[in-house]
């Protein structure tokens, strides 16, 4: 026999999404319970750079001053390619021009704790294995079922939040659709390292194909990067042995490393295909990158995670997120999904040249395009007007990118899981 619990909104997934939604939720007057296989302080796959505008969302969830504890530098951006490189500082957003790097066995634990705090009940160490109602409007999800060894409890709720990642539990329950499926062409690995000069800037060396950045990370750790043609992947043998041999081959970034020391393996993953996800139904939702996720080469699922929570949750508590939230993720989310098409592409030398003769020579552009990642600048409204040859590169605008993935791209989920 289960124990029963009664919560207003249960939440699958305790980290970005899961607890940003119990923080929200609690502060509207909800009773919420977060559940996460995963116990605390603990870590997933995910290189973590943030920039101001998540910094402001953190400051908000009341987290932002505990994360900088950790030592975080600031870091301005910089581009480095054929010897030359350009550094930009962000458009400030509440005063702060700079990104930070923070490790998810901080960042995520740090959160974890906040939700607590304010009051939701969090349940580490637990699985979600079934839901209570099939979804349909005759029989709505009405909780879930969680074990823990032999431990069994039941949830029952008016809301049920999946913020359980890509390989959602919850979207595959309901069978929720991927729809506007995005191919990438690149995939990305990396490793912490210690033992390297700290600096304020995250360093992208472009080499193309293959792209490595270096982001000075919270508690004196650093992430070095691996970005390359999906196509290689067979061909590599060792995956650290190959990182290792690119780094070596590039003396910018290798003169940094040559006295530090590794500290972990090289993970990574060459899947990293985007999509939305059908994310609403009665009694359920998906939040984070259960509903949608772009290539990580745009930084964007942490703070796209943190907005979504802030902007659901009241939608939550009128009733109304079913008609509301669809249409607000399609308004935030389009313009960056349509750029990361471009960011999941090869780079070209000749490309690259074409951007750093612009970049250099107009610092205004520089920073723009550097402000894409912070949401304050717009790729097609800021940046190809002031370089024009970009729309070869990135597309002629938002829609002519998005065109081919449109609905005839929605895969039931049974077939891609
Ligand atoms: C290689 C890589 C690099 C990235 N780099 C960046 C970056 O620099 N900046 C950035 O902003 N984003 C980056 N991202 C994206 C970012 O990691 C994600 O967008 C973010 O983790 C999404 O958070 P989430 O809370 O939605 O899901 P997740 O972080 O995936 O958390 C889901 C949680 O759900 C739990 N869960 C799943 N199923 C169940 C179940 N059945 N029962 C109980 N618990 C369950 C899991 O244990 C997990 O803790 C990167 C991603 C990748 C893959």
């Amino acid at each position: 026999m289960s124990e029963i619990k009664r919560y207003d909104t249960v939440i699958v997934g305790a980290r970005a999404a899961g607890a940003s939604l119990a923080i929200e939720l609690q502060r509207l007057g909800q009773k919420v319970a977060v559940v996460d296989r995963a116990t605390f302080p603990s870590d997933i796959m995910s290189t973590h750079v943030v920039y101001p505008n998540t910094l402001k969302r953190f400051e908000r969830l009341g987290v932002l001053q505990e994360i900088l504890d950790n030592g975080p530098p600031p870091l301005y951006t910089s581009w480095i390619h054929e010897n030359r490189m350009f550094v930009a500082p962000h458009t400030p957003v509440d005063g702060r021009d700079w990104a930070i790097c923070v490790r998810r066995i901080t960042l995520d634990d740090i959160m974890v704790n906040k939700a607590r705090e304010e009051g939701a009940d969090i349940y580490e160490g637990w699985t979600v294995t079934e839901l209570l109602g099939s979804g349909s409007e005759e029989d709505p999800v009405s909780g879930f079922i969680a074990k823990n060894g032999d431990e069994v409890i039941q949830f029952e709720a008016d809301t049920v939040a999946g913020a359980d990642g890509v390989n959602s539990t919850v979207a595959r329950l309901v069978g929720a659709q991927k729809r506007k499926v995005m191919p990438t062409d690149t995939m990305l690995y990396f490793a912490y390292w210690k033992g390297v000069d700290t600096r304020n800037t995250q360093d992208f060396f472009f080499e193309p194909p293959w792209v490595h950045a270096h982001f000075p990370a919270d508690n004196g750790y650093h992430v070095v990067t691996m970005n390359g043609p999906l196509s290689e992947r067979p061909k590599i043998k060792n995956m650290d042995d190959f990182y290792m041999e690119r780094l070596k081959s590039m003396p910018a970034l290798w003169s940094r490393l040559k006295n530090a020391e590794k500290v972990t393996r090289v993970k990574g993953t060459p899947k990293l295909e985007g999509y939305y996800r059908d994310s609403v139904g009665p009694g359920w939702l998906l939040v984070g990158d259960a509903s949608h996720f772009k290539h990580p080469a745009g930084a964007q699922g942490i703070g796209d995670a943190l907005h979504a929570s802030e902007a659901v949750a009241p939608m939550i508590l009128a009733g109304n997120y079913r008609s509301e939230y669809p249409k607000w993720r399609e308004s935030v989310s389009r313009e960056l999904y349509a750029f990361c098409k471009h960011l999941a592409e090869v780079p070209s030398d000749e490309g690259m040249r074409k951007v750093m003769d612009a970049a250099i020579a107009d610092p205004i552009l520089a920073r723009k395009l550097g402000d894409v990642w912070c949401r304050t600048s717009s790729p097609w409204k800021d940046v190809i007007p002031r370089a024009p040859f970009l729309a070869e590169i990135m597309g002629e605008s938002v829609d002519s990118v998005l065109e081919p993935f449109e609905e005839e791209s929605s895969v039931p989920l049974a077939v891609t899981a």
